[in-house]
């Protein structure tokens, strides 16, 4: 299989060829038909197998570039993490000019707050600091359609399911959620109980 079959734009498969990503690995085959149907998933899936590109893919082909306010919220567990898929995001968005951008803790607020007052598309965050920008009213989340956990047994293991939920309780209703996990936990399994619409299920 190539990337031929999902019908992407030009300014995807542009970037896929720069990327010289040239074939889907197993995560995405199962993954990006699913997530540009807009279903709801639940993906068991590991380190390193492209999941990041799994949904960076279908997020970037599906984001309405017009809209000024962010329409995509990931959430992950670490700094390092939320760097990572910002920079993978800002890779596979280059030619479709998707803005992304990380808010974490430890970098200065104001200059986070700034670059919230731009034009973004995607916003890429830990669940402290994207709650201090929801408190302040520097994130304006009334037009997220897609919310991502990405490693959402890591984020539980750190003891953020307060901070999660709080988050998700601020997000409209009308939305896209998927789960992106290594291993399924009897809590991980709650969330998304909790807050998804009959998730489908994706095992690697
Ligand atoms: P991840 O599991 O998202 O951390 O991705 C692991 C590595 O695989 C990253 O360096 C990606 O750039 C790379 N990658 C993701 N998808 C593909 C693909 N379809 N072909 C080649 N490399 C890929």
């Amino acid at each position: 299989t190539s990337f031929e079959v999902y019908n992407l734009s030009d300014e995807i498969r542009r970037s896929l060829e720069v990327l010289k990503y040239e074939a889907p690995t197993e995560v995405q085959r199962k993954v990006i038909p699913l997530a540009l149907a807009n279903q709801d998933l639940v993906v068991k899936s590991q380190t390193g197998s492209g999941k990041t590109a799994s949904f960076g893919i279908p997020i970037c082909e599906l984001i309405e570039w017009e809209e000024k306010m962010p329409q995509v919220l990931i959430l992950t567990p670490t700094r390092e993490l939320a760097v990572q898929v910002r920079d993978d995001i800002t890779n596979i968005g280059r030619f479709k000019r998707i803005k992304a951008m990380a808010v974490y803790g430890k970098e200065p607020f104001t200059k986070q707050k700034e670059e919230l007052k731009q034009k973004n598309h995607v916003v890429v965050g830990t669940p402290g600091r994207v709650i201090d920008h929801i408190e302040r009213e520097t994130l304006i989340l009334d037009k997220i359609k897609y919310l991502i956990i990405d490693e959402a047994d890591e984020m539980l293991n750190m003891g953020f399911i307060d901070e999660v939920e709080s988050i998700i309780n601020e997000l409209p209703l009308n939305r896209v959620t998927m789960v992106f996990s290594a291993t399924l936990p009897k809590d991980v399994e709650n969330l998304c109980h909790k807050y998804m619409k009959n998730p489908i299920n994706v095992e690697i």
